[in-house]
């Protein structure tokens, strides 16, 4: 049999890989342009990192981890999401220390045991960023302005923002009471799962999936009537900064996303023809997970964008063209090996160009040159070089010229330069 990749588990092939290399590239000249550090970081972390961070009681942690025993019988994950390793690291290297307000972002592989569907694998993509040290509304709107102009140069504009609010450990309790009650009124309506979270976990239950559990939820109290002042003072800041700079979002009081850490503002963006694989960036505030993993007390907001998911919203046409400037077509083992190092130097000068090992008639090359579309194409057999001339043809206008065999790097070079300042 055919050995195939593990379900789930992705091969990203050219010319789809160009694709992704243009969303990294602009992602990393926007996230520069706002001050951000690169972190890279393991792929597997001890087990436990994660169940305190991302909470037991969640998809993530109850059901979608990929975790295993290493030889010596600890628990390692391989990270299902970013976020607790840049605090992990943050905490261990003491970057707090070093600077008052850290901005770092992250690009690279997470691994979920979900069910594998358009827009959801088990090894995924994304391009996070945090920031630690700041509290400000003012911080949230930078974060929330930056992904949406991330999603403006990339021409997508089916993005749409949604906000909500969590409150903080002061005003949660209370609504996690009103909610319990709520729910627990409806408790025959709910799934399994969620008796279970009314008691544990009860804002577990306004993300559960189930048909069922979206009506009851629907008619849920809602957090955003249960705010403290000080978190209505955050949420309504950063609304008017939003209003302020015209960036339009909708406020989804329901939105608890899938991981318990979140406090204040979370949010969603949502690309409509993603189909239920809709949400293409996520995140928010999480004011008290730097502490709780052990670091000092420190205010911090971040988000992840989903790179697959994204990667379906770009339109291709905008994708520069991926293809050689110049086919050197080399007729006969003697203009071929004349050839070879010219196709070196051309290399080494950043000139795309290509050069055929294989013995093939003229008509043969340059139908093959045609086909892949190269802009020109340099001819040389026994006769050029007997009389030291090679050809130079413009496969778009088929206009020819001569070039001494001498000069073929300067001449390819400014005709290459020539074409680039078009
Ligand atoms: P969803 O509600 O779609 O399951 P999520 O809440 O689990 O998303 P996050 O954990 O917030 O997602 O991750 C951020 C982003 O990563 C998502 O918005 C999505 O674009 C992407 N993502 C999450 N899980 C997967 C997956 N299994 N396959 C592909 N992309 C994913
Ligand atoms: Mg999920």
């Amino acid at each position: 049999m055919v050995l195939q990749a593990i379900k789930g588990f992705n091969d990203i092939l050219p010319p789809e890989t160009a694709v992704w290399q243009f969303i990294e590239g602009e992602f990393r000249r926007l996230l520069d342009a706002y001050g951000y550090g690169e972190i890279r970081l393991p792929i597997l972390e001890y087990t436990e990192l994660f169940s305190r961070s991302i909470g037991d009681d969640t998809d993530i942690v109850e059901k979608e981890m990929y975790t295993f025993a290493d030889r010596a019988g600890r628990s390692l994950t391989l990270r299902p999401e970013g976020t607790a390793s840049v605090v992990r690291a943050l905490v261990q290297h003491q970057l707090m220390k070093v600077r008052e307000v850290n901005k770092l972002y992250y690009l690279g592989p997470m691994f979920r045991y979900e069910r594998p569907q358009k827009g959801r694998y088990r090894q995924f993509y994304q391009l996070g960023a945090e920031v630690f040290g700041e509290a400000s509304h003012r911080q949230d709107a930078e974060m929330l302005v930056m992904l949406a102009r991330f999603f403006h140069v990339m021409n997508i504009r089916s993005a749409k923002l949604h906000l909500n609010s969590l409150g903080c450990e002061q005003c949660r309790p209370a609504y996690r009471r009103a909610l319990q009650d709520f729910l627990a009124g409806r408790r025959e309506d709910l799934c399994a799962d969620c008796h279970r979270r009314v008691e544990r976990n009860p804002l577990r239950v306004l993300d559960c999936k189930h048909p069922g559990c979206r009506e009851v939820v629907a008619g849920a109290p809602k957090i955003l009537d249960y705010l403290g002042e000080e978190c209505r003072r955050h949420f309504h800041g950063l609304t008017g900064l939003l209003d302020e700079v015209g960036l339009e979002y909708e406020v989804d009081p329901m939105m608890v996303r899938g991981l318990d850490y979140y406090t204040r503002t979370t949010f969603e963006f949502l690309a409509g023809d993603l189909g239920a694989q809709n949400a293409v960036a996520a995140g928010g505030r999480y004011d008290r997970l730097v502490a709780e993993l052990g670091g000092p007390s420190t205010p911090a907001i971040g988000f992840a964008i989903g790179l697959e998911r994204l990667a379906m919203l770009v339109d291709r046409g905008q994708l520069p063209v991926d293809r050689p400037f110049i086919a050197l077509l080399g007729l006969g083992e003697k203009a071929i090996d004349r050839l070879f190092p010219l196709r070196q130097e051309l290399a080494r000068a950043g000139v795309p160009a290509r050069l055929n090992y294989r013995q093939k008639g003229l008509k043969n090359l340059l139908k093959k040159a045609d086909r892949d579309k190269v802009n020109y194409s340099l001819i040389v057999g026994d006769q050029e070089l007997e009389t030291g001339v090679a050809i130079l043809r413009n496969m778009e206008s088929q206009e020819q010229r001569s070039i001494p065999l001498s000069s073929l790097l300067t001449e390819i070079v400014e005709v290459f330069n020539g074409h680039q300042n078009q």
